[in-house]
């Protein structure tokens, strides 16, 4: 299983659950499986397709999806084909002879075709040997996503008695799992449920006081990463498209009002990498199985805790890092809670009011995200921190804020309650601009009176101020700050808060890393084999995952294949891959390590001119670079991070090159040595190592040879003595 595991989807190793679960289908058990998105749902039955003699038939909802997945399949060497109303007759029906005469291994079919006689008919004639029911929540009322086609997939069941059943679903809920076994007619299924932690995304939810700024701020971190922002109203998602397309970005809206056609050209470029970033309704989503969205903004309050994690569930389905920020403004829950005021139904109206309080609860907790959204998924959860949310990632403390709220309420009124959170800390900290001082500001009782309050720390009180309903916060683009009649009576009858901050100073926020030692490839070889994947994928006319995920292109950059052999060994890497696309990535890395300062093939080194340009040193290279400098040698270096001596020479040599510095005394030859080495490179000319090897003879190393050379590069460029 492990060999075709490689040979067709290029993995060395199953994810959790995978394992258990095809063995359990080539046993020809039912199945139902239970996993969050980017779990690995699909290989647990295309695995088996490829063992099973018979074709294997996957019924799907989403055509957008399907296309994806047979795109994808076939790119791995895997005959796949599918059938739905949008394939022309012709093409349909050399579909069905393919899969009549055996052609192909895995159908793709829209649930709607099972309502037709004549297409049922033709599965008649094919040799099945698996049925494969994706996204199988959507045979239940009680999901958020009911198809009443899917009812239709009893009669299927029924007409292939003796075949096995994998109905797959990233929807965890009791009842919905009963109604798929139900509904299904399931024969004493197996049901796997895994985890629905995901561990590689971030969760964050800030106060909403100016979101459009720090909206930016994240697109800025996540530069050339695709980003999801979920809105709450079509007019909304237009909006920010549109502040963000006028800032530079490239950003679309989408919404259920669009045109058909416009709303899969959106879809389709944001597949494409055509846009980077859609402003959505949660409309958007549902067809998309991007593996590689870095951020998923929700600028609005979700209506649910289950929309806000399925909807953050599509950020990061290829495992590595990414972020999900909510913003939340005490005027966003009036919002809709006005809106749940509309609802007719009593019923309806009680359960909407239910969900709201459990989104605010998750907003406004002082303890971990994760295990309250762990809990909230009927998952037990331990107490410790999760290292990926705010509140793990920045413990915060109780202090009493009475005195501090008292300040900032009277500021806010003193100025009229027409500025912002800049002008009243300004006013606070006793900051006389111009602003300040053409509007008399500064001769106020309070100005200046947290003169000794950090600016940002004091801009945070701001915030929980808002968030706890003593401010109010109007929206536009310049909000001002009012305080709220909850605010009044707290100054009026003198009352006491609590608030909580930031227990240290803070520290760097960043997305969670997985701790694969790949996190530290070089980035610049990443780019450039990012530009080559994306050439290949648009002369192919397929998304640009679909030749290589970022995992995949990652490892390449970090470990730096130089044959066939060794990009074998890349995960994602299957034979037909390795087929197709191995000599171009090959021929990327090769030239790129040969401009890089690989030793044997370097020719010419500026050695007169050095570039002072530490910054520009990729990751992997400085990381080689300070352990050296702690005193590891070569090969404890190529040990500590997992590559080979020669690139970790090669990244020494590029580390000075640039003009970095290095303590090289514990890889110096002894004193006689390094003299003949020097004299040697004085007279054969430092651009090269192998004459002056020539000429030494074999009882020198090449790392001897490398050392004393760049010893002598830091000299000229830093003017250092030797020793
Ligand atoms: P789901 O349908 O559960 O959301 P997918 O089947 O789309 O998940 O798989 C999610 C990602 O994980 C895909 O990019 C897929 O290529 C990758 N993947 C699946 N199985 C493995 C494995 N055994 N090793 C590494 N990556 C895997
Ligand atoms: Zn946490």
């Amino acid at each position: 299983m492990l060999e075709q595991l490689k040979a067709y989807f290029g993995f060395d190793r199953f994810l959790p659950l995978q394992e258990e679960i095809i063995s359990k289908v080539l046993a020809k058990r039912d199945t139902l499986v239970l996993m969050p998105t980017g779990g690995g749902k699909s290989l647990c039955y295309q695995l088996p397709a490829l063992r099973f003699k018979g074709l294997t038939l996957v019924v799907s909802p989403l055509i957008a999806l399907m296309k994806d997945q047979v795109d994808g399949l076939r790119s791995n060497g895997v005959p796949a084909g599918l059938l739905n109303s949008t394939l022309p007759l012709q093409e349909a029906s050399q579909v069905r002879d393919q899969a009549r005469e055996g052609k192909i291994k895995i159908l793709y079919v829209a649930p709607e075709r099972l309502a037709l006689p004549g297409f049922r008919r033709f599965l008649q004639s094919l040799d099945v040997s698996l049925i494969a029911i994706d996204e199988a929540h959507c045979i239940s009322e009680w999901g958020h996503d009911f198809r009443p086609d899917y009812r239709n997939l009893k009669a299927l069941r029924e007409s292939f008695p003796g075949v096995p059943v994998i109905a797959l679903t990233a929807t965890a809920t009791e009842p919905v799992r009963e109604d798929i076994v139900n509904q299904l007619g399931l024969k004493k299924p197996e049901i796997f449920i895994s985890s629905f932690d995901r561990p590689n995304l971030t969760y964050a939810i800030q106060p909403k006081t100016e979101p459009l700024g720090a909206l930016l701020r994240l697109l800025e971190k996540h530069q050339g990463g695709s980003a999801i922002i979920y809105r709450f109203s079509r007019k909304a998602t237009e909006e920010t498209a549109l502040e963000l397309s006028e800032r530079g970005f490239n950003a679309l809206p989408y919404h259920a009002g669009l045109e058909p056609d416009l709303r899969r050209e959106t879809q389709e470029k944001f597949i494409r990498d055509q846009v980077q970033i859609v402003v959505a309704t949660i409309a958007f989503g549902m067809g998309i199985d991007k593996p590689d969205v870095r951020l998923v903004v929700h600028y609005d309050l979700p209506k649910t805790v289950e929309g806000y994690y399925q909807e953050t569930g599509r950020a990061g389905r290829d495992g590595l890092p990414s972020d999900c920020v909510l913003f939340y403004s005490p005027g966003d829950r009036s919002k809709q809670e006005y809106f749940i005021g509309q609802i007719e139904d009593n019923e309806e109206q009680e359960k909407a009011h239910t969900k709201l309080d459990q989104v605010l609860t998750l907003c406004d907790l002082q303890t971990c995200r994760r295990a309250y959204l762990m809990e909230y998924l009927g998952e037990s959860w331990p107490k410790t921190d999760c290292g990926g949310c705010d509140i793990c990632l920045l413990p915060r403390e109780e202090f009493d804020a009475t005195e501090i709220a008292q300040k900032i309420l009277s500021a806010a009124i003193r100025t009229g309650e027409r500025f912002g959170v800049n002008y009243v800390v300004d006013v606070l900290r006793g900051v006389a601009n111009k602003a300040v001082r053409t509007r008399g500001h500064h001769e106020l009782p309070v100005f200046g009176i947290s003169r000794d309050v950090d600016s940002d720390e004091l801009k945070e009180m701001v915030r929980s101020l808002v968030t706890n309903g003593l401010l109010a916060q109007n929206g536009g683009e310049y909000p001002t700050l009012r305080v709220s009649p909850q605010g009044r009576s707290f100054l009026n009858n003198r009352d006491k808060l609590t608030l909580t901050r930031r227990k240290q100073a803070a520290p760097v926020y960043q997305a969670t890393s997985n701790g694969d030692r790949e996190t530290a490839y070089d980035t610049k070889l990443f780019d450039e084999l990012a530009a080559l994947r994306l050439e290949i994928a648009t002369d192919r006319e397929v998304p640009a995952y679909q030749i290589f995920g970022n995992k995949a292109l990652q490892q390449m950059a970090f470990h730096m294949p130089r044959n066939e052999f060794e990009f074998s060994k890349i995960s994602g890497v299957g034979d037909a891959k390795l087929r197709d696309f191995s000599e171009r990535f090959l021929l990327v890395i090769n030239e790129y390590m040969q401009a890089n300062g690989q030793p044997e093939a370097v020719e010419r080194v500026p050695v007169s001119a050095p570039k002072k340009k530490v910054r520009g040193i990729s990751i992997s290279i400085r990381e080689s670079a300070a352990l050296a400098n702690q005193g590891l040698s070569f090969e404890e270096v190529a040990e500590e991070r997992g590559i080979t001596e020669t690139t970790v020479r090669s990244h020494l040599e590029r580390f000075v090159q640039e003009g970095g510095h290095l303590d090289l005394g514990h890889l110096m030859p002894s004193e006689d040595r390094r003299i003949r080495i020097e004299a040697a490179f004085e007279e054969m000319g430092e651009a090269r190592l192998t004459p002056v090897r020539d000429f030494l003879g074999e009882d020198y190393a090449w790392d001897e040879l490398a050392v004393v050379r760049m010893e002598m590069r830091q000299r000229q460029y830093h003017g250092q003595p030797v020793g």
